[in-house]
């Protein structure tokens, strides 16, 4: 098992058999965090990369099985950011030392896009990167928000595995979530992807092909989280996901794309109190810290038990900052772009 893993430093394939064998044995875990966090150390470095998030809509047309922000949901409390507080948290991000910006929401129409162009023109003002997590929309949609200036979008597969992503997504479709990649790759986005670890009845096999996937589209990014239950969801009373599983998919993925963004995930944290910190010293080399400020917080409740809902963007930037050196690492002080597509801004 061993010897895969250092074929994977090597050489960064690993077919799905020898994916899924890895998965499913535990006794090689601390090998295979440490070889990840070498192949993070050689590819890019020890720079963290923080990126300031922003929850501008907690508003959703869709009803993910798994999301609190589901459409159906009538136990959320909906709000919507105006411009000017998108614009004055986005500054206020900048003022922290920030050099990217996500906004990201539920899949609200009520931000076409050209008033989302408005506000993009706006952040893009400031010396940052944009990234945007706003869900599906069609291929002009996207050429659109690109030619105004955002550089990055997320948008997660969630599974590849077809008959549970349309389980998880009423009136969705597997093939069309990744036409959207693909389109946003066309367009010249970095784009990033990633899955859920711990859907009920997700299968090793079908990790080990969602990491296949994110080799196949080339993905600049790649967030991996466990899922953790929402009791106002249809998967009420399921187990949460592993914590272990989900660092290990995370570690493949960075074994096999090398020099890729990889986040340090919220989710992760909220399973681990220090679940960050070891994803970090396991292939992650971002963090994204939420610069909502008030109450907002506490309502973009895509899961419960999400850390840091009562702070202030003042006092995350300090603590995560403190965390990230304590380990050795530094913070990037550029906008951290996948080496391969480096480049200044206008
Ligand atoms: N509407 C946007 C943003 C979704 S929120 C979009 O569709 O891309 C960002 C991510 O949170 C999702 O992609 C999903 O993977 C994750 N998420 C949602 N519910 C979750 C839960 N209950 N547990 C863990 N992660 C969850």
């Amino acid at each position: 098992m061993k010897n895969l893993i250092d074929k994977a430093i090597q050489t960064h394939n690993l077919s799905k058999k020898e994916l899924t064998e890895i998965l499913k044995e535990d006794s090689i875990n601390e090998y295979l965090f440490s070889a990840a966090n070498e192949v993070r150390e050689k590819f890019v470095g020890n720079e963290v990369h923080l990126r300031a998030l922003i929850e501008f809509s907690n508003i959703c047309k869709r009803n993910c099985f798994y999301c609190g922000l589901r459409a159906e949901n009538k136990n959320c409390e909906r709000y919507r950011l105006s411009k000017a507080e998108i614009i004055n948290f986005s500054q206020h991000a900048v003022d922290l030392g920030y050099k990217t910006i996500v906004m990201q929401s539920g899949e609200d129409d009520y931000f076409k896009t050209d008033y989302l162009a408005e506000i993009i023109q706006e952040v893009k003002k400031t010396d940052v990167a944009l990234t945007l997590s706003i869900g599906e929309r069609t291929f002009e949609e996207y050429k659109t928000l690109k030619a105004v200036g955002a550089d990055r979008f997320l948008l997660r597969i969630e599974t590849t595995d077809e008959e549970l992503y349309r389980k998880m997504h009423p009136k969705m479709s597997l093939e069309k979530r990744k036409q959207c990649l693909y389109n946003l790759k066309k367009l010249g986005f970095e784009t990033g992807s990633g899955c859920l670890v711990g859907l009920p009845g997700q299968t090793l096999d079908s990790l080990a092909d969602d990491i296949l996937f994110f080799k196949e589209l080339d993905a600049d990014m790649i967030g991996i989280g466990p899922l953790i239950v929402h009791k106002d969801t249809p998967l009420k009373g399921n187990e949460n996901g592993s914590f272990t599983l989900a660092l290990k998919v995370m570690a493949l993925t960075r074994l096999l794309l090398p020099d890729i963004n990889i986040p340090a995930t919220t989710a992760m944290e909220t399973l681990n109190p220090n679940g960050r910190i070891i994803a970090l010293q396991s292939g992650a080399n971002v963090v994204m810290p939420n610069v909502t400020q008030g109450d907002y917080r506490q309502k973009y409740e895509i899961y419960p038990g999400k850390i840091c809902v009562n702070d202030t963007p003042d006092k995350c930037r300090g603590c995560i900052g403190e965390k990230i050196l304590s380990i050795g690492r530094t913070i990037g002080q550029n906008y951290g772009f996948r080496p391969k597509n480096r480049k200044e801004i206008k």
